[in-house]
C-alpha cells in the first residue's frame, strides 16, 4: 500500500522544481503517492518562501492549520528558504514540525523523513551533482535547475543566505535530463537558476568538454540541438551577465521563445548602487536597446522594489521613467521588505504611506502601459503553444511569451497555431486560427 505525500509549494519556479524533486524521489525509493487531500496524508511537506517577510511570518500558522487537521501519525515537514533561514528554530517554535530541510538540501528527503526532529540546513551543501529521480509523468512543460545558488549580495536579497554559494550543474547531466524529459512528452524546457546567464562560472567537478567555453550561450546552442524540443525559456537573468554574445544567441536561436524578464528593481543609479545590483541605469537600457534591436517583438518582464531606504522622490522618477521607456509585458512589484541577516536590514525604513503611495503610482503607471500595448496587438499574428484546456477554451502563449486564449476550439497541448488576435477583455488577448 503506497503511502500518501500532500506538498504545499510557496515562491519561485525553483521551489516548485526542488518540490518536483521531492516527489519524485520518495514516489520512486518510499513508495509514496501524491494526494490533494491533507487529511489522508501520512506525510505534509511545507515548501517555504522567504523572499518577504510576510511569509515568513504566515509559515506558523499554516503549520497550525496542518498540525490540527492532520492524521494521527503523521509527519509535518517544513522544507524550503524559511527552512533554511530559521532551521531549528521552527522545531522549537512548532513542535508538531518532525523535519526541517533546508533549500539546499533536497537529495537528503528519503533519509530526513527517517529521522525524527532532523534538521539539514546545510548552507552550502552541494548537491549540484546529484542525479534526482524524476518525474515521468507526462507534461508539455519541463522546468529543468542549471546551477544552484547565488553569489551575488544584493544588499536587499535573502537568498544568497538560504540557498548558498552558486554553482553550475555540469552540462552533461542538464542534457541528460532534457533528453528523458522530452521523451516524457516535454515540447518546451524552461531552464531554472537564480542567475541563469552567468552559468559555467563554478562547476564543483571540472567540466568534462574542454575544448568549449562552457557558459549559458554554450548550454543554449547545444539543448537547442535536441530537434523534439520546441521552445526553450529561461528564470532568471541578470541583467549584469547580459553580454552581446548572449543577446544575440537570444535573437538568433529560432526556438527560444523572445520573452526575457530583466530584474531592474530601481530606476536610480544611487538606489541600484546601495542595493549592489552591479549595474546602473544606463548599462540596463543599453542592453535593453540591444535586445529590441534584434527582437523588435521582444517581450520584458521585470521586478521592482520601491521605497528601498533612502529612496527619494527623484530617485522614484528614475523608476518611473524607465518604465516608460521600456515599458515592460510584465511587473513584478513590490515594497521594500527588510530581511534578517541582510546587507540593508538596519536601513531605516521609508514611511510606509509614502511607500504604498509610490507603488501605487508605479503599478497605475503600467496598468497604463499595459492597456495601450494590448490595443497595438489586435490583429497581429503569433505563434502560440498551447498549454491549457479548458472546456471549449485552448490557451497558450505566444513567441514573445503573452498569454493568448482561442474560444471554441479544442486544440492540441504542445502545438503551436498561428493565431491573430481579435480582441482584448481588461488586458487579457483573445485569437481566432490563421490558416497560412
Ligand atoms: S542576484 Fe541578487 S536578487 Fe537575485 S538571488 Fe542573487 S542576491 Fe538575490
Amino acid at each position: 500500500m503506497s503511502k500518501k505525500l500532500f506538498i504545499k509549494t510557496f515562491g519561485c519556479a525553483m521551489n516548485t522544481r526542488d518540490s518536483d524533486h521531492i516527489i519524485a524521489e520518495l514516489k520512486e525509493k518510499e513508495n509514496y503517492s501524491l494526494t490533494e487531500n491533507a487529511k489522508e496524508a501520512d506525510l505534509i511537506i511545507l515548501n517555504t518562501c522567504s523572499v518577504r517577510e510576510k511569509p515568513e511570518r504566515k509559515l506558523f500558522s499554516e503549520i497550525g492549520i496542518y498540525a490540527n487537521i492532520k492524521k494521527p501519525n503523521a509527519k509535518i515537514g517544513i522544507c524550503g528558504c524559511t527552512a533554511s533561514a530559521l532551521g531549528a528554530e521552527i522545531i522549537k517554535k512548532a513542535p508538531s514540525v518532525d523535519f526541517v530541510l533546508g533549500a539546499r538540501n533536497v537529495s537528503k528527503i528519503t533519509n530526513i523523513i527517517k529521522n525524527p526532529k532532523a534538521v539539514e540546513v546545510e548552507i552550502n551543501y552541494d548537491e549540484s551533482n546529484y542525479e534526482f529521480c524524476m518525474n515521468t509523468e507526462s507534461n508539455i512543460r519541463a522546468l529543468i535547475n542549471i546551477s544552484i545558488g547565488c553569489d551575488k549580495k544584493c544588499s536587499y536579497c535573502i537568498v544568497p543566505h538560504t540557498r548558498g554559494k552558486e554553482i553550475s550543474i555540469p552540462l552533461e547531466m542538464i542534457l541528460k535530463e532534457a533528453e528523458i524529459r522530452v521523451k516524457n512528452g516535454a515540447k518546451e524546457i524552461i531552464l531554472l537558476g537564480q542567475n541563469v546567464n552567468n552559468y559555467g562560472a563554478r562547476f564543483s567537478t571540472p567540466p568534462k568538454t574542454t575544448d568549449k567555453k562552457i557558459n549559458f550561450t554554450y548550454l543554449l546552442q547545444e539543448i537547442s540541438k535536441i530537434k523534439e524540443i520546441k521552445r526553450i525559456k529561461f528564470v532568471s537573468p541578470h541583467p549584469l551577465h547580459m553580454d552581446d554574445e548572449f543577446i544575440e544567441e537570444f535573437a538568433r536561436n529560432e526556438k527560444i521563445v523572445k520573452y526575457i524578464h530583466m530584474p531592474l528593481q530601481s530606476g536610480s543609479n544611487k538606489v541600484l548602487k546601495d542595493m549592489k545590483r552591479g549595474y546602473s541605469r544606463e548599462w540596463f537600457l543599453d542592453r535593453v536597446n540591444k535586445i529590441k534591436s534584434l527582437c523588435p517583438n521582444v517581450g520584458i518582464g521585470t521586478d521592482i522594489i520601491v521605497a528601498f531606504p533612502n529612496e527619494n522622490e527623484n530617485d522614484f522618477y528614475d523608476t518611473l521613467e524607465i518604465v516608460k521607456e521600456v515599458e515592460f509585458d510584465t511587473m513584478y512589484s513590490f515594497i521594500y521588505s527588510p530581511r534578517k541577516d541582510t546587507l540593508a536590514f538596519h536601513l531605516k525604513e521609508i514611511d510606509s504611506k509614502i511607500a504604498t503611495n509610490r507603488l501605487e503610482i508605479l503599478q497605475n503607471l503600467h496598468k497604463q502601459i499595459l492597456e495601450k500595448k494590448a490595443k497595438n496587438e489586435i490583429n497581429k499574428i503569433h505563434k502560440v503553444m498551447i498549454e491549457n484546456i479548458k472546456d471549449t477554451m485552448s490557451e497558450g502563449r505566444s513567441d514573445n511569451g503573452r498569454v493568448i486564449k482561442i474560444q471554441n476550439k479544442k486544440l492540441n497541448l504542445g502545438e503551436i497555431y498561428n493565431v491573430v488576435i481579435t480582441n482584448n477583455e481588461n488586458g487579457s488577448l483573445f485569437g481566432s486560427l490563421v490558416n497560412v
